[in-house]
C-alpha cells in the first residue's frame, strides 16, 4: 500500500506531535519492504532500533564517502553486528572523486564551498540509493538546524528526489524530537553510538568538515564553520534551504 500524496500534508500536521515509534510503524505499514533508512552513523541510530522493534521490513542503507572518520566506519561495523542487519553501502563514482581531485585537491571545500564536493561523494551516491525504493526515513529533526530544519515535517513528498512519474515519501520520525529526548532514548535502551559522541562531537559527518563543539555552542557549528548559517545543508535535504 501507498500513502495518497495528496494526503500527506494533513497527515504530517495530525503527527506532528506524535510518538517517532508510531510514525516509524505507520511509514512500515504503508511501504514495508521499499522503505529504507538512511542511516549516517550518528543519532540516526535510534530509527534503526525503533524499526528493529516494529513488525515490518525494512531497509537500511549508508553513504562512505571515503572521508568518515575511523570511528564511524568501527560503529557502522557494530550496528550490523548488534542488529544482524545489512547495511547497503553506496560509494561515490570513482571517476568523479578522481577528477575533483585532480583538478582541485582534497580540501577544495575550504576554499569554493563544500556543495561540490558533497554532490560527487553524497548527492550522487543518494540518487542511486533512492532510485529503487517507494519511501525513505530519515533522521532530522526541527532543533538540529534553525536555519534550515526548523520547519521539517514527520513526513512529506520528497521536494528534492521524487519526481512527479516516480513520488518518493519522505518520513521524518524523529523531527519533532529534541537532541536530549534521543539522547534519553539511546541510554534507556542501551542503543549502540559512535565514539565519537563522547569526545564532543554532536553532529557528525565527515571527517575534514566535522569539528566537537563546545557547551552551550548550537550542534550544527560543528559541521562546515567556514559557511554560512543558512546554507549548512550537504545536498540530502537540500530542499530545506530557501531559495
Ligand atoms: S562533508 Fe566535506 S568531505 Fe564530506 S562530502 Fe561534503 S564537503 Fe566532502
Amino acid at each position: 500500500m501507498a500513502l495518497d500524496a495528496k494526503t500527506l500534508p494533513a497527515l504530517a500536521a495530525q503527527h506532528a506531535a506524535s510518538d517517532p515509534r508510531d510514525i516509524l510503524a505507520l511509514a512500515l505499514r504503508e511501504y514495508s519492504p521499499n522503505i529504507a533508512i538512511s542511516f549516517s552513523g550518528a543519532e540516526d541510530i535510534v530509527l534503526v532500533d525503533i524499526a528493529s522493534k516494529l513488525n515490518g521490513k525494512f531497509q537500511v542503507f549508508s553513504l562512505d564517502t571515503g572521508r568518515l572518520h575511523p570511528e564511524t566506519y568501527q560503529f557502522l561495523e557494530r550496528v550490523r553486528a548488534h542488529y544482524g542487519i545489512e547495511i547497503e553501502t553506496f560509494f561515490p563514482q570513482p571517476e568523479a572523486v578522481q577528477k575533483l581531485v585532480r583538478e582541485k585537491g582534497l580540501f577544495s571545500f575550504y576554499q569554493d564551498g563544500h556543495k561540490e564536493c558533497c554532490g560527487i561523494r553524497k548527492v550522487e551516491p543518494l540518487v542511486r540509493a533512492l532510485k529503487p525504493l517507494a519511501a525513505w526515513v530519515t533522521g532530522q529533526r526541527r532543533d538540529q538546524s534553525p536555519g534550515t530544519r526548523a520547519e521539517v515535517p514527520v513526513v512529506q513528498l520528497d521536494p528534492t528526489f521524487g519526481a512527479p512519474e516516480r513520488p518518493l515519501v519522505k518520513f521524518n520520525p524523529i523531527a519533532n524530537w529534541t537532541s536530549k529526548q534521543v539522547w534519553a532514548y539511546i541510554r534507556e535502551h542501551n542503543v549502540p553510538y559512535n565514539a565519537l559522541h563522547d569526545r564532543g562531537f554532536v553532529s557528525i559527518g565527515c571527517e575534514p568538515c566535522t569539528r566537537p563543539v563546545n557547551p552551550g555552542q548550537h550542534e550544527r557549528e560543528g559541521r562546515w564553520w567556514w559557511e554560512e548559517e543558512t546554507m549548512k545543508e550537504c545536498g540530502l535535504h537540500a530542499g530545506n534551504v530557501q531559495k
